[in-house]
């Protein structure tokens, strides 16, 4: 599940971590309201609005601006807020922005310059540990570092045994070639924040940049996290913090009722029992020509009503030029997955795409027989590549 910045940086704070302080509005009076605010308690002047979309890219998108009194505060916010903010992450329709955040401005001119870091946190599913990875190159330009220097990103392992060591803390800070109380900071700021990344369960937290400020203090900027969604059991607080409008509206639908749904660009529909079968016939899919437009697992259990409702989900997405139905009747039997399937198919009235099912495994002759026999405009096939050339027929 991913989280809004300000969220984001609200369970970076309660772990002791460093953030830029803002408050969320969301309208301009609002905003106005929140600068005084910050104004009183950091003394600063100058404000950052920032669009709290869940897409990175804001700044390049113009959804992060620097307001140097009240006047602009008010004056940016309401352009901001109710826009549609496009970035190199969203789509070409950008995302509706309902909040921002009002900052207070922390780029302020001091002793030495102020610089910008790179950080994650993140499981290396090759090594099954976390890790750090961090650069002297942040800002808003990480993924073209990644791509032309990638020798520029280190990277630090934890064990799980023992935990963030001091040494590793002190390694990233001589890294990113501090020196002094900023040094010492980012031994701080690295040790609190891997501890927040565990202690919320989270499965990635990504803050770019990292600032250290003029006068040599480090804070995040900047906050990406996403909370495992297999934890939201035992982290309520977090799990309240989910924000329906950024997510998308047929996988939250999906999700209600049950179903592992993602959405995909493609045009044939895909409705199968267990994960693996699923990512089996998005292949066999592709090697016939087409391309998913959903991956589909509609569990175990495919009776009637979820066969009815995956039926439903699939069609909202207008792209669907073709259904793929293909359950394995292992824990299920097949005659009660076609039944299911004839039943829902009666039931939605008219479905205006083709469809082809393939049932396997226990009764799967006689769940041939019932579709074949069902008068309706579904067709049946046995084998896997068979399932996949009718794909490709119907869609020529
Ligand atoms: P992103 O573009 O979505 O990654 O949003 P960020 O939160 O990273 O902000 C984008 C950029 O805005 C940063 O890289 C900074 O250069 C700039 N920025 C953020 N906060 C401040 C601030 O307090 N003062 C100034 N002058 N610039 C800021
Ligand atoms: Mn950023």
């Amino acid at each position: 599940m991913n989280l809004h910045e300000y969220q984001g940086k609200e369970i970076l704070a309660s772990f002791g971590v460093r953030i830029q302080r803002g408050i969320v509005a969301h309208n301009a009076q609002e905003a106005v309201t929140a600068a005084k605010q910050l104004t009183q308690e950091t003394g600063t002047g100058w404000h950052v609005i920032k669009a709290q979309v869940h897409a990175g890219g804001r700044g390049k998108g113009g959804g992060v601006k620097l307001a140097k009194n009240l006047n602009e505060v008010e004056e940016i916010a309401g352009n901001i807020i109710g826009m549609n903010l496009i970035t190199p992450q969203t789509s070409a329709e950008g995302k509706k922005v309902h909040q921002v955040l009002v900052a207070e401005d922390v780029y302020y001119p001091g002793e030495s310059e102020t610089s910008e870091f790179y950080m994650s946190v993140l499981l290396n599913r090759a090594t099954g540990r976390n890790m750090i990875m961090y650069s002297t190159e942040g800002g808003m330009d990480i993924e073209e570092v990644a791509e032309k220097t990638p020798h520029l990103i280190f990277t630090e392992e934890i064990d799980p045994a023992t935990g963030l060591l001091g040494f590793q803390a002190r390694k990233i800070a001589f890294n990113l070639g501090l020196s002094g109380l900023a040094f010492k900071e980012m031994t701080k700021f690295v040790a609190s924040l891997y501890k927040a990344y565990v202690e919320s369960d989270s499965s990635m937290f990504e803050i770019n940049p990292v600032l250290k400020t003029s006068d040599n203090k480090i804070m995040a900027v900047d906050a990406k996290v996403s909370i495992d969604d297999n934890a939201l059991y035992r982290r309520k607080q977090y799990a309240e913090m989910r924000d329906l409008r950024e997510e998308n509206p047929i996988e939250v639908e999906a999700g209600a009722l049950g179903l592992n749904y993602v959405d995909l660009d493609g045009n044939v529909g895909c409705m199968v029992n267990g994960a693996g079968l699923a990512m089996a016939t998005m292949d066999l899919i592709k090697q016939a020509g087409g391309e998913p437009a959903n991956f589909l697992d509609v569990g175990g259990t495919a009776d009637a009503a979820r066969v009815e409702a995956a039926f439903k989900i699939i069609l909202k997405d207008p792209a669907v030029k073709a259904i793929l139905i293909n359950i394995f009747g292992g824990i299920v039997r097949c005659d009660r997955v076609a039944q299911g399937v004839i039943d829902a198919y009666k039931n939605m009235g008219t479905i205006n795409v083709p469809i082809i099912v393939r049932l396997q495994g226990t009764n799967a002759d006689i769940a041939k027989e019932l579709i074949d026999n069902s008068g309706l405009d579904v067709q049946s096939a046995v084998q896997f590549q068979e399932a996949a050339d009718k794909v490709k027929e119907v869609l020529a």
